[in-house]
C-alpha cells in the first residue's frame, strides 16, 4: 500500500476514481494512524473483522495482516478495481459491494469460523449512528467495535451524566458497551481533508448486562426522558406513573424536577424496572 496523499491520489487518478462526498469518502493516508488503530484494536489470528467502507483499502490491508478474516461492505462498486489491486497479496478478505444498512450480516457470517468478532472501520460520517444501531439491532454478538467517527458524535457516544453531550443515545449504547476514546485524529491524515475533527472510539461488549424487566419500556423511558432536554422529568414523562418514578428518585435524593441529563444508566434501569 502507498500511504502518502500524492501517491494515493496518483493511483486513484490512474483508475479514474473521483471521490464522492455523498458517500462520506475521506481515505486515510497516514500509515502511523492506521498502525495505531489496528494495534490498539487488539485484532489477532482468532478475530473475524467486519469493516464497513474499505475505500481504497488503507485499513483493510493492515487488518488482513493481523486478523483471521476480514469481511468488508463497500457501497461504491467503482472502488472494486482499486481494492483488488491494493489487496492482491491477501486472500483472507471478502468485499460485499452493497449498502451496509441493507445487508443481512448474520447470513454473511454463516460461512465463517471465529473466536472473536470485531468491527473496525473509518466510518462514513453521514451514517455513523445508523451503522452502530444496525450492529446492535442485528444481534451479531460483536465483541468489540473500534471506529473512527466525527469528534462530536464520538463525544455523544461516551458522554456521562451531567455533560452536555449526554443523551438517550449515550445511555442506549452504554447499556451494551463500555465506551472510551482511543485517540484523536487530525484532519490532515485524510484525502480529501474533511471539515471536521475525528476520534477513534472503542466499544467493548459488557460481559453482563444490567437486568431489565422489560427492554421496550426501558428504551421508551430513556427516549421520552430526553424528549425536551431542558425540561424536567415531570414534564417529559407525563404519560408514565410519576408516583412510581418519584419513589425511586427519592431513594437517590432527587425528585421529579430533575432533568434526564443528571440520571445515570443504573438509575434509569432501576426506574424502568420499578415501573414494570
Ligand atoms: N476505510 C477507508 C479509509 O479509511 O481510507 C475509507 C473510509 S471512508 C471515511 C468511508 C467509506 O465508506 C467509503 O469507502 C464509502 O464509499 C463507504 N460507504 C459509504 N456509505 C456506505 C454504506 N452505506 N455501506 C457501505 N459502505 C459505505
Amino acid at each position: 500500500m502507498e500511504y502518502s496523499p500524492t501517491k494515493m491520489q496518483k493511483k486513484l487518478n490512474e483508475k479514474q476514481f473521483n471521490f464522492k462526498k455523498n458517500f462520506g469518502q475521506n481515505f486515510i493516508v497516514d500509515e502511523n494512524i492506521i498502525n495505531s488503530i489496528v494495534n490498539k484494536s487488539g485484532v489477532n489470528e482468532d478475530t473475524l473483522v467486519i469493516e464497513i467502507g474499505p475505500g481504497a483499502g488503507s485499513l483493510t490491508y493492515k487488518l488482513c495482516e493481523k486478523a483471521k478474516n476480514v469481511l468488508c461492505y463497500e457501497i461504491d462498486i467503482k472502488l472494486k478495481p482499486i481494492l483488488e489491486e491494493n489487496l492482491k497479496n491477501y486472500s483472507n478478505y471478502e468485499v460485499i459491494y452493497q449498502d451496509f444498512l441493507k445487508v443481512n450480516i448474520n447470513e454473511n457470517l454463516k460461512k465463517y469460523e471465529y473466536k472473536k468478532l470485531y468491527v473496525v472501520a473509518n466510518l462514513p460520517y453521514y451514517i455513523t449512528t445508523p451503522i452502530i444501531m444496525k450492529i446492535i439491532e442485528d444481534n451479531i454478538n460483536v465483541d468489540k467495535i473500534v471506529v473512527m467517527v466525527q469528534k462530536e458524535v464520538g463525544d455523544r457516544f461516551k458522554a456521562q451524566p451531567g455533560s452536555k453531550d449526554y443523551s438517550s443515545l449515550s445511555i442506549f449504547l452504554q447499556y451494551y458497551f463500555e465506551i472510551s476514546k482511543i485517540m484523536d485524529v487530525s484532519k490532515h491524515v485524510f484525502l480529501p481533508k474533511p471539515n471536521v475533527d475525528s476520534i477513534v472510539v472503542e466499544f467493548k461488549k459488557k460481559e453482563s448486562l444490567l437486568k431489565l424487566e422489560d427492554n421496550m419500556l426501558f428504551f421508551n423511558l430513556i427516549r421520552d426522558s430526553f424528549k425536551q432536554k431542558r425540561k424536567t422529568l415531570r414534564n417529559n414523562l407525563k404519560g408514565y406513573n410519576l408516583e412510581k418514578v418519584e419513589e425511586i428518585l427519592k431513594k437517590h435524593n432527587m425528585d421529579l424536577s430533575v432533568r434526564a441529563e443528571q440520571i445515570s444508566l443504573q438509575l434509569f434501569v432501576e426506574i424502568a424496572n420499578h415501573l414494570k
